[in-house]
């Protein structure tokens, strides 16, 4: 029996989903506890390729109880189209391996308005938001004025709340944004047709997981995005809006006296971050598309291009301070086998000193990186399986971010099928 947390050290993407995947053969029990549908998770398994948004990367292994929990922003329209799209993939999902916490908020279709509309105001000073409606949703969550999903099995208090919400936030929408107001038809005949269907899976998971722990079943937390995206300690204001830190599992599952045993980072062998916001270690030009190419690096969900550079080993280290992490898993380690000499970030300069600290984020845009070369391997490492498989250059390479960082990498991937892993 274990409790465990996989989270991102750095700014999402660093390939959880493909961890979570993996390390689920050693769980009973996956949950979600944070983020929405905003962000994707790439899985590689014998089903296919699959991107993930909102539902644990669990779903895909026999007996493996998935749980949304109360944390995370539970849209029905897109949790419904996923369910669908990996059901008609072969993937089983039902009632009994997919459960959505009666306490999660619901996030409606104004959300996602009003999103857009806030990146249209803020112009050039824009968020770089997924327009998920993420930021909206989070903001009302905190303004006790969102649905819980609960409340769809008590329609006549929904019918009430909802009419009072809606007043609510047309006053915003079309006071702030002078945009047309929502019908409340418009939404009623959307929970008819969402809220429906997502209504069997809704249960007490708090209580579920409670019941799991008393079996001694082991649970895996699983965060979205990174480190460096949380809400209080990432690169505010260029977050996600709600907490991508391992701490925040207990109160974001419902298993709030949890005790984890063990906290998992993963990082990815170099650095890529989406959208707008500081990133001191960014690399340009070709040398950047070079890397860009190689690691495919598309936005799983917008298929925006990534921004790419060299491991950041002054960003890494704070993410896995602020994780807590006990453990690293090393990601697309293959991707720089292209390399002659390999680019890192060994610490930043600002204002003309060196520092290895990672700064408050208003001096992030004043920073610049330090960056050292190191041998690069050149030769094909996809198919290592065991640490002694890999090329020196290679080992030397893990053991020097091992070393900077302060935390063992005890698992390297070297490719996005299952069994690319080195566990050391
Ligand atoms: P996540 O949101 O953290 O899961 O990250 P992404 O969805 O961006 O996943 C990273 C991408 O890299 C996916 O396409 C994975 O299949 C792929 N991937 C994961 N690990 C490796 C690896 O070790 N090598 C290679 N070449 N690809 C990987």
């Amino acid at each position: 029996m274990q409790y465990s947390a996989i989270v991102g050290i750095n700014w999402g993407d660093e390939g959880k989903g493909r961890m979570v995947d993996l390390l689920t053969a050693e769980y009973d029990c996956v949950v979600r506890y944070q983020g929405g549908g905003n962000a994707g998770h790439t899985v590689v398994n014998d089903h296919g390729k699959f991107a993930l948004h909102l539902i644990p990367s669990g779903i895909f292994r026999d007996g493996v109880v998935n749980i949304l929990g109360n944390g995370v922003a539970l849209d029905p329209e897109n949790l419904w189209q996923e369910i669908e799209t990996l059901r008609l993939a072969g993937v089983k999902i039902t009632p009994d391996n997919l459960m959505i916490s009666d306490r999660a908020s619901l996030l409606m279709p104004w959300h996602r308005l009003q999103d857009e509309l806030e990146e249209l105001r803020l112009r050039d000073k824009k968020y770089g938001s997924t327009k998920q409606g993420i930021a909206p949703f989070y903001a009302d969550k905190y303004q006790k004025k969102t649905l819980l999903a609960g409340e769809l099995n008590y329609p006549d208090s929904l019918r009430e709340h909802l009419k009072e919400i809606l007043g609510w936030k047309n006053l915003t929408l079309t006071g702030v944004y002078g945009a047309e107001p929502v019908r409340e038809e418009q939404i009623k005949a959307w929970i008819e047709e969402y809220g429906e269907k997502i209504r069997p899976f809704i249960r007490d998971t708090a209580k579920i997981l409670r019941r799991l722990r008393d079996e001694g079943k082991s649970i895996l937390f699983e965060a979205q995005l990174g480190a460096l995206r949380d809400l209080d300690f990432g690169i505010v204001p260029y977050t996600t809006s709600s907490n991508a830190l391992a701490a925040y599992a207990p109160v974001g599952s419902g298993l709030t006296d949890l005790r984890l045993d063990q906290v998992i980072g993963v990082v990815k062998a170099y650095s890529t971050c989406v959208g707008e916001g500081p990133f001191v270690c960014e690399m340009f030009g070709p040398e950047a598309a070079a890397l860009r190419e190689a690691g495919a690096e598309y936005g799983a969900k917008t298929g925006r291009p990534r921004r790419v550079g060299p491991v950041d080993l002054v960003a890494t280290r704070y993410g896995v301070k602020i994780q807590g992490a006990t453990a690293i898993a090393l990601t697309k380690l293959d991707v720089l086998s292209y390399m002659e000499k390999i680019p890192v970030c060994t610490a930043y300069e600002i204002d003309g000193e060196r520092t290895e600290e990672f700064p408050f984020p208003v001096l992030l845009d004043r920073a610049n990186p330090v960056v050292e070369y190191v041998d690069g391997w050149h030769c094909d490492i996809s198919g290592a399986r065991i640490w002694a498989d890999l090329p020196e250059a290679a080992r030397n390479y893990v053991e020097r971010i091992e070393r900077a960082v302060g935390c063992p990498i005890r698992y390297v991937s070297v490719g996005p099928e299952r069994d690319a892993i080195i566990r050391r």
